[in-house]
């Protein structure tokens, strides 16, 4: 049943033992670096049904934007990024000098030499979530309307944290509801969400609780601010037992940012106060990794609850299409 990947060699063999690695050369492709895959047709359908699902739950008058990888720096480090997760980011570089400088950083590569030390800086970084982009957009359209603005946001994210766990990628997709306004805008919006996500949670048949968390802040000073945001109780996750049930992967996340992103970009709620953000995320590919640690690899074999919720019943011939690849 296996796809057709050559276990035997060396660059693809499994390099540790996870509970998590024999999914590997079913749903992935090694691409030369630890926690950056290409994503088999199996994986990737699977991938675009939970998107799906997430869609169908989409509330009203949410507005759908898709952002690229990369946005600008300046927004990131106006957002105070580098304030909490300088280790974590990937800043885009090029070779900006003059054609006589980067033909010279060309030379000394072709002679064994290092061409990256001509790198420099270009006003772009790789998204490391989501929602960053949509508040500078939000800012530009004037005061929020009452009731504030919801999003629908998806982007191919990157963290600086390589891993051979598959649950921890470097380049992963994001998807996530986004509310801005009034405090009492977004907490309804959290908890309807919190609520929610553990409906579809349920619906896909995963094993989960939901828990008060913090962000990986970085440094001694970041380990004050996880405190207090745990105290805050300002995230939540939706944590489902993928290696060990003491080390729980969070697939869901489910964010307070209170004013932080209001003040920054100076958007006004209703009532002229800094506006409050909030937003619910999700993993796709930590999800789908999920799926098929819980029900296997093969989609026949899924509950038909499972299969319903991700409309796979109603789709045999997908399923047939899916059966051509492995
Ligand atoms: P966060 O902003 O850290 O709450 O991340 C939102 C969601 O993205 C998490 O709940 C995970 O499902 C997913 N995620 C975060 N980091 C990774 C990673 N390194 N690999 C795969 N998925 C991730
Ligand atoms: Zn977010």
């Amino acid at each position: 049943m296996k796809i057709a990947v050559q276990t035997e060699s060396p660059e693809l063999a499994p390099q540790s033992s996870d509970p998590l690695d024999h999914l590997a050369d079913v749903l992935f492709h090694r691409m030369g670096s630890d926690g950056v895959y290409a994503r088999t047709a199996l994986y990737e359908d699977v991938v675009e049904r939970l998107t799906a699902l997430i869609s169908r739950h989409r509330e009203p008058n949410t507005e759908v934007m898709r952002f690229p990888p990369v946005m600008s720096r300046a927004q990131l480090e106006k957002s105070g990024y580098l304030k909490s997760f300088p280790n974590l980011l990937g800043c885009v570089c090029g070779l900006h000098g003059t054609e006589r400088e980067i033909h010279a950083a060309v030379s000394r590569f072709d002679a064994g030499g290092d061409w990256t030390t001509s790198l420099s800086p270009a006003d772009l970084v790789l998204s490391p979530a989501a929602c960053y982009p949509v508040y500078p957009i939000a800012a530009a359209r004037g005061p929020l309307p009452a009731g504030g603005l919801r999003f629908d946001v998806a982007a191919d994210c990157f963290r600086r944290e390589p891993s051979r766990h598959l649950d921890r990628l470097q380049s992963f997709r994001m998807r996530e509801y986004v509310c801005i306004g009034s405090p009492d805008d977004v907490s309804a919006f959290r908890e309807r969400w919190m609520v929610r996500a553990q409906g579809i949670a349920r619906d896909l048949g995963l094993t989960f609780r939901v828990d008060q968390a913090s962000d990986p802040f970085f440094g001694r000073v970041g380990q004050m601010k996880a405190v207090s945001q745990k105290q805050q109780s300002l995230k939540f996750e939706l944590l489902v037992p993928l290696r060990s049930q003491e080390q729980p992967t969070a697939c869901m996340s489910f964010n307070y940012h209170r004013d932080h992103f209001g003040t920054t970009w100076g958007i006004k709620d209703v009532d002229g106060e800094p506006a409050h953000t909030g937003c619910v995320a999700f993993g796709m590919d930590r999800l789908a990794v999920a799926m098929f640690h819980t029900h296997g690899t093969d989609l026949r074999q899924w509950p038909a609850k499972v299969r319903d919720a991700l409309e796979l019943s109603a789709h045999s011939a997908a399923d047939a299409h899916v059966e051509g690849w492995r």
